[in-house]
């Protein structure tokens, strides 16, 4: 295994779920009820429909689901996208997932409720110092996480979201393609493990899942001997291990759907609990510890840029069609290639 180790920001300086938490606007029922009809109207004049990621608040998935938008993954966000015929996609999420729709759906507007939301993987591998780390491998071809910029997709022989990784790798790997991965280096490593594909790897981490820690995740294992454990790949090799199901956010609902416990140890962001309770009104569904004793987290098990998504800034985004997502045509085109081939892999599985 190869990592860089040049990361341009170190955890410390990414914005803390808690403050970010803490400046958010609160509303109760009534107002929430207002604020979601004003939605609708907006959308209905403007000719929108709303893309929202699992990791954001549940008024904002519940407007979403409310209005005929979507609320999902990566890839169904992406793959949504492109089937609707509506002028305008507002993408509740981070800026790539923005970027992504804009990649598959130049001809429409793309609006985010704030283009402060940035992702922590996407933030530590720009595009220049990944082109520099590519020329070290001339004879491997570059498969990226969705979690990056158009500029890093541009760049990417494939783009993947976690969903389909396993099975992407495994294919390439039985053509005998060499590769190198980027950016986040724990899903890099669990690919390398199911696979033996033996990747080059980009050394970013997801902010949140980078948080999750075995020894206290065993000791509320030993707690809740019942509990099933479920683990984005995105966390550290030693949390996957202690996993009764590791997969992608879509792959982990329906997996606490679908397992037999009546109890989930969960270890994502936590507001994915928001469609686990809708899939499994009756099962307990536990965080996974961030931190053993005395430690402190920045995320705590939810992301701070998704928690920058409100829907203040989502009705002020469709008042004012502000926010909106701009990709260089020549970067936008070549990233369409790595990124449609994506939907067209996962469209044979
Ligand atoms: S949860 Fe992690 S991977 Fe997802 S947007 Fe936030 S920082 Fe990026």
């Amino acid at each position: 295994m190869s990592k860089f180790n040049n990361l341009k920001f170190q955890n410390e300086s990414f914005p803390k779920t808690s403050d970010v938490l803490n400046n958010s606007p609160a509303y109760n029922e009534k107002k929430k009820a207002d604020k979601i009809n004003l939605i609708k109207k907006l959308l209905k004049e403007k000719d929108a429909k709303i893309i929202a990621h699992y990791y954001t608040h549940e008024d904002i998935q519940e407007v979403a689901e409310l209005t005929g938008g979507n609320v999902s993954d990566s890839l169904e966000m992406a793959k949504f996208g492109a089937s609707q015929s509506s002028k305008t996609l507002v993408v509740a999420g981070v800026r790539f997932m923005g970027e992504t729709a804009k990649i598959l759906n130049p001809e429409k507007k793309i609006l985010m409720p704030t283009l402060d939301a940035e992702c922590s993987l996407d933030l530590n591998c720009p595009a220049p110092e990944l082109l520099k780390f590519r020329q070290r491998y001339p004879d491997r071809q570059l498969v990226v996480y969705a979690n990056t910029s158009a500029e890093v997709k541009a760049m990417a022989d494939w783009v993947v979201t976690s969903s389909i990784a396993v099975k992407l790798i495994e294919y390439l790997n039985k053509k005998n393609i060499k590769l190198i991965w980027a950016p986040d280096k724990h899903l890099g490593n669990y690919l390398n493990d199911k696979t033996n594909a033996n990747m080059k790897l980009w050394n970013a981490s997801c902010i949140v899942h980078e948080e999750f820690k075995a020894t206290a995740l065993i000791k509320l294992m030993k707690e809740n001997k019942d509990a099933a454990v479920l683990v984005h790949p995105e966390s550290p090799k030693e949390v996957v291990e202690l996993a009764d199901v590791v997969g992608s956010t879509s792959q982990l609902i329906s997996a606490c759907k679908n397992l037999p416990h009546n109890k989930m140890i969960v270890a994502t962001d936590n507001r994915i609990f928001y469609k686990m309770k809708k899939a499994a009104p009756n099962k307990t569904l536990i965080e996974a510890p961030t931190g053993g004793k005395g430690a402190t987290c920045i995320s705590c098990a939810h992301c701070p840029w998704m928690a920058m998504n409100n829907l203040d800034n989502l009705i002020e985004t469709l008042i004012d069609e502000k926010n909106e997502i701009i990709v260089d045509e020549t970067i936008r085109k070549k990233a369409f290639i790595s990124t449609n081939k994506m939907i067209d892999f996962a469209k044979t599985l």
